[in-house]
């Protein structure tokens, strides 16, 4: 481990022209505070992933560029989403930089927490993940449904840090192992846990967004989390077996019943239990069906191996453009 590490900050942005400008200075503070302190080294930079947004949120980053060289940003040819615009900001620095920390660019994640994963870095923690001590700010749905989602995927067989979203520290080393898990289907904070080696939790609490507006409506958070449970565990799909088990041996002596009911000449229950039988089986049959597609879309989608991101553009490329006019 070298003295002095080289930290980048990783952080996805997307229609953020509200946040950036407050946000920004906060970020480089953090890295001159640190380097001051001589835990990390001055060449730490803080990196920018526009995931193609539709405000001004580029121009924004290409300006903070210019005017700090540790500003920097990368810009994906279009909107990928959170997790891939992370994944893309993340494999751009693994060969560049020692450390690396993800966060959110709307001022939620306690930056100072920084100061707690470089410490546990030092002290030879490769995978710091930043928990959420409290979810005071979040609403009660919010919180509800997000801590019933990790109870879930905990249940389901597939490891997650309860309370941790993708505010984490993770080194170099980590992430060249972590380039190897090649798939499509990615939840960045189930899979770290796969990878290994040794990893900590810090402790934060979870503020207000400084501005702008949240991006994860509850559809793209059930996206998020069924995504999350079929990306990591093919439990449902054993669930399902065992309903079927069940509700045929359910069948079975509703079967046997009947016979033995006809066999004493009593008159049969009339349709009404027939109709409750044949729906719910409609509904197990119907349901199982679709965790079943599910997997196997997921598997299409695995099978074509198509690029999971694309960069645009670089902050530090934008000036090699002479070749338009030397033509
Ligand atoms: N984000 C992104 N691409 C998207 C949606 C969001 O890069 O398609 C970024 C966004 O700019 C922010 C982070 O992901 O930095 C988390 O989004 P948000 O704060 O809206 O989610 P919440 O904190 O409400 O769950
Ligand atoms: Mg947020």
């Amino acid at each position: 481990m070298s003295a002095r590490p080289i930290l980048w900050i990783v952080i996805p942005c997307y229609n953020e022209e509200q946040v950036l400008p407050i946000t920004a200075p906060m970020f480089l503070n953090k890295i001159k505070e640190l380097a001051d302190q001589g835990k990390i080294s001055k060449n730490s930079r803080v990196l920018f992933v526009n995931d193609g947004s539709k405000d001004k949120t580029w121009e924004i980053i290409c300006n903070l560029a210019k005017k700090d060289e540790r500003f920097i940003g990368i810009c994906q040819s279009r909107n990928r989403g959170h997790q891939n615009a992370v994944l893309a900001g993340l494999m751009e620095a693994k060969d560049k930089c020692d450390i690396t920390i993800s966060i959110d660019c709307d001022g939620q994640d306690d930056i100072n927490a920084m100061d707690k994963m470089v410490d546990e870095y030092l002290a030879g923690c490769e995978v710091v993940y930043g928990v959420r001590s409290k979810r005071a700010t979040d609403t009660w749905f919010k919180r509800t449904t997000a801590e019933g989602f990790y109870k879930l995927m905990n249940a389901l067989g597939a490891e997650v840090v309860f309370n941790h979203a993708d505010y984490r520290l993770v080194s170099s080393r980590v992430l060249n192992h972590f380039a190897e898990y090649e798939e499509v289907n990615i939840f960045l904070r189930g899979m770290f846990p796969l990878v290994g080696f040794k990893s900590t939790s810090v402790y934060y609490e979870r503020a207000e967004r400084i501005a702008g507006e949240s991006h994860y409506p509850l559809k793209k958070m059930l996206a998020l989390a069924f995504n999350g449970i079929t990306s990591l565990s093919v439990k449902p799909i054993a669930i399902i077996t065992g309903i079927g088990v069940g509700v045929s041996l359910l069948g079975l002596i509703v079967a046997i019943w009947a016979i033995v009911e006809a066999v004493l000449g009593n008159t049969m229950a009339g349709w009404t239990s027939m109709v409750c039988i044949v729906c719910l089986l409609g509904g197990v049959q119907l349901v199982s069906l679709g965790v079943i597609g599910q997997y196997i879309g997921k598997t299409y989608l695995e099978a074509k191996r198509r690029p999971r991101y694309i960069i645009s553009e670089r902050t530090w490329e934008s000036n090699e453009r002479h070749w338009i006019e030397e033509k």
